[in-house]
């Protein structure tokens, strides 16, 4: 087996190890582990933030492009490989498709099902964490932006900046910003004002005639009201490029009123800003953007329980009986059903299906009580992990112990007139021998005091996936619904979601991580509408050390509603 090693050391991170000792590290489990290693590829003191790697960018277009064969890309830890956890997915595919799997030294990892899911928890928490460290870069940025002094860069129409960088107002300029938003506050259109600031010779900041976009943007600065902002924009869309479009989320963005001197009144900023907000409404719906922007949240994990194949999500327009008119509306479709018409299932609604698989979500894997469980399970098996490695600890103590010895031995031989030149390369093989055992001792203590598993941790970490799952953005929910949701059936009565959550067992031996679905189990609820756990499936699931699998059965009887083509 051939290996390639890959290290990265980012300096925003103070506790993780060298380039040298990552190495070194990887070496020695390839040695164990009987890999050959080809090439080293590192990347350093860059944030593990963004995708600015030469180095593993280059080991991906060497593996591809098949200047480079091996099996295996070692890594010191699964967070050296990626940070991000899409990012993280999206390399392993495609080192998968060239036949190459990714080894961790300390995470031990194979490729079996309990090991994607560990893998998937362990790297989704390292990137709450790496978000949780930027929020710490940020404050301390926040202490300087709170002196409100002028960051960088022209300051916009109506303000100065002094000597101490602090904004004060041009009269000259502020004439313009007032009459704009008094106009527009009064109801005149964009070219209503454009005339009238033409009239007067008002010119922007860079002496040119003013344009919509300059007006809006404009209009929309909230510093013309005294607020001074900071962190406004978010610099970095998830792939590095900027993006000063997009917006941070509120808690991020430092906002402090009367911060600067206000050019209009609040009053007069807030009149602007209702008008605005209709505005952009009326024309969202005009030209019916909201509904390019319709994510189907379950694509991807949703299955027909008649044929096995993908769901897929499908729209169309129907006409109404009463009122003929046009409606449209949105599904998910078997695709077997749907392009080759090789199967009979219905297609679902797609608002009604997702709303459910979501609720059970919020119930099963979110509700305060889930939390509390889920959190005391998975740190009771992260504890029997550690415990299981114990038995190394002592071993690398008594080796090194064992190699200090012969160590002493070499030099006494050296003293006393031996060979030296044989002493020495015995000397510099041992020394080698006790720096890599020495190596493993630190990632075994490592792997133990690393906090991000503690009880609360991982409380907090579910905690905040659910709120992801709350907010309005779906991008963020169809994210939360990847990590947790493994599978969703839609069966023609009834509909089984199969939670991927990392749980320990009830003991026992293997299993299977396909739902168990025998319809001759009675579900726990005669309720109609009520889903419920069923426990002898779940135990029978738990017999997995990592995923309580839990079919989700309607009761018997109950159909999904039918739609309209
Ligand atoms: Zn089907």
């Amino acid at each position: 087996m051939k290996a390639v090693i890959y290290a990265r050391y980012s300096s925003d991170n103070q506790r993780e190890e060298s380039i040298t000792a990552q190495v070194r590290a990887c070496t020695e489990y390839a040695e164990r582990q009987g890999y050959t290693v080809v090439k080293v590829y590192t990347d350093e003191a860059r944030s593990a933030q963004t995708d600015d790697r030469p180095g593993f960018l280059q080991m991906i277009a060497d593996i591809k492009a098949k200047r480079l064969v091996v099996d295996v890309v070692l890594v010191h830890k699964l967070d050296r490989f990626a940070r991000n956890r899409y990012d993280s997915a999206f390399y392993k595919r495609e080192l998968r498709r060239a036949g190459v799997r990714v080894e961790s030294v300390l995470e031990r990892l194979d490729d079996s099902p309990e090991s994607v899911l560990l893998e998937s928890l362990i790297e989704g928490m390292s990137e709450y964490y790496s978000k949780n460290l930027a929020r710490e870069v940020m404050k301390g940025m926040k202490e300087t932006a709170f002196q409100c002094k002028h960051t960088g860069g022209t300051p916009p129409l109506g303000y100065d900046v002094d000597k101490e960088r602090n904004y004060i107002v041009n009269e000259a300029e502020a004439e313009a910003v007032r009459l704009i938003f008094s106009m527009y506050a009064d109801g005149y259109s964009y070219n209503r004002i454009i005339d009238e600031l033409n009239k007067r010779g008002l010119k922007t900041k860079t002496g040119r005639p003013f344009g919509k976009n300059s007006i809006h943007d404009i209009l929309r600065n909230k510093k013309y009201a005294g607020y001074f902002t900071f962190n406004r924009s978010a610099r970095k869309s998830p792939d590095g490029k900027r993006n000063n479009h997009a917006s941070k989320p509120p808690e991020e963005i430092i906002e402090i009123p009367g911060g600067i001197p206000a050019i209009v009144t609040e009053e007069l900023f807030r009149k602007a800003q209702a008008r605005l907000e209709r505005n952009r409404r009326l024309a969202q719906a005009a030209s019916g953007s909201y509904r390019a922007r319709e994510a189907y949240l379950l694509s991807g994990l949703i299955y027909c329980g008649k044929c096995d194949s993908r769901m897929v999500g499908t729209s169309g327009s129907y006409h109404t009986r009463v009122s003929r008119e046009y409606r449209r509306r949105c599904y998910y479709h078997c695709n077997n059903a749907w392009r080759t018409k090789q199967c009979s299932a219905r297609k679902v609604n797609k608002e009604e299906i997702e709303a459910y698989v979501i609720e059970r979500l919020e119930e099963e894997v979110f509700s305060t009580r889930a939390i509390r469980k889920l959190a005391s399970r998975l740190y009771k098996q992260y504890i029997r992990e550690l415990k299981d490695t114990e038995g190394e600890n002592k071993y690398l103590a008594q080796e090194i112990r064992t190699v200090e010895q012969q160590i002493t031995n070499v030099v006494e031989a050296i003293t006393i007139g031996g060979q030296i030149k044989t002493l020495v390369e015995q000397l510099k093989s041992l020394e080698m021998r006790k720096a890599i055992l020495e190596a493993r001792l630190l990632e075994w203590r490592h792997r133990h005091e690393q906090s991000t598993f503690s009880l609360e941790n991982i409380a907090a970490y579910l905690k905040a996936q659910r709120e992801l799952l709350r907010s309005k953005d779906p991008v963020q929910i169809k994210q939360v619904l990847e990590r947790f949701i493994e599978k969703v059936v839609v069966n023609p009565e009834s509909i089984e979601i199969t939670f991927k959550v990392t749980v320990d067992t009830h003991g026992g031996g293997g299993g299977s991580r396909t739902p168990v679905r025998k319809k001759d189990q009675p579900s726990l609820s005669e309720r109609s509408l009520c889903f419920a756990f069923r426990p002898q499936a779940a135990h029978r699931q738990a017999t997995l050390r990592l995923s309580l699998c839990v079919s989700l059965e309607g009761p018997q009887g109950e159909r999904l509603p039918e739609y309209p083509y």
